[in-house]
């Protein structure tokens, strides 16, 4: 993904930062999604429309970054929106605790414009490859699925017809190619029906 479309949101209470970081980003041609200054914001913001990547304030008020972090990591059972913390020099202890949360990167107040890019390029380029990477674990999740399935019909064509796998298998293929079904339809319809 180029940097035009890497849309970033911006959530930091200070609106002074905000309007720090987001210059800084808009000079090096990157979108600039949204900006919240709450937890909640966040929250809302990502329930309508994730974003690429979120610079993530750790101490706000109402709800801190890792609160947000965690309600964000429950929503997502493999792939996880990219995160930078923005931490101040005394926040240290809670780097650990958003490192172990997931956060690909973090940077120290006050924000030094060549830190605040080059954890974004690293964030960017990693999070492509970690995406690719998710694209093709579900892919073959759902092979395994379609397998399991089609193998259960199978059986129950075997045992129904006296069939040999082979049949059971030849039956299900040419039904899905005949009537321009996937298999795993055509097997689920075959497991409903002998159920
Ligand atoms: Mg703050």
């Amino acid at each position: 993904m180029n940097k035009e479309k890497f849309n970033i949101l911006i959530a930091d209470d200070e609106a002074l930062i905000r309007i720090d970081i987001k210059e800084i980003l808009e000079e090096n041609n990157y979108n600039v999604i949204g900006e919240a200054k709450t937890g909640k914001e966040v929250l809302d913001f990502c329930n309508k429309s994730m974003p690429d990547l979120i610079l993530l304030d750790i101490k706000m008020p109402e709800m801190t970054g890792l609160e947000v972090l965690r309600e964000l990591n429950k929503n997502s059972n493999y792939y996880k929106v990219p995160v930078i913390m923005i931490t101040a020099y005394t926040d240290k202890d809670f780097v650990k605790e958003a490192i172990e949360l997931g956060v690909f990167s973090y940077i120290t107040k006050p924000i030094k414009t060549t830190d605040l890019l080059n954890a974004i390029e690293i964030t960017r380029v990693k999070s492509e490859e970690m995406r690719l990477i998710y694209q093709e674990v579900n892919k073959l999740k759902e092979a395994i699925e379609v397998r399991k399935i089609v193998e259960i019909a199978k059986g129950i064509l075997m045992e129904k017809n006296n069939w040999t796998e082979r049949e059971a298998f030849r039956y299900i293929q040419k039904t899905s190619m005949n009537s321009r079904e996937p298999m795993k339809k055509i097997a689920q319809k075959i497991i409903q029906e002998n159920a």
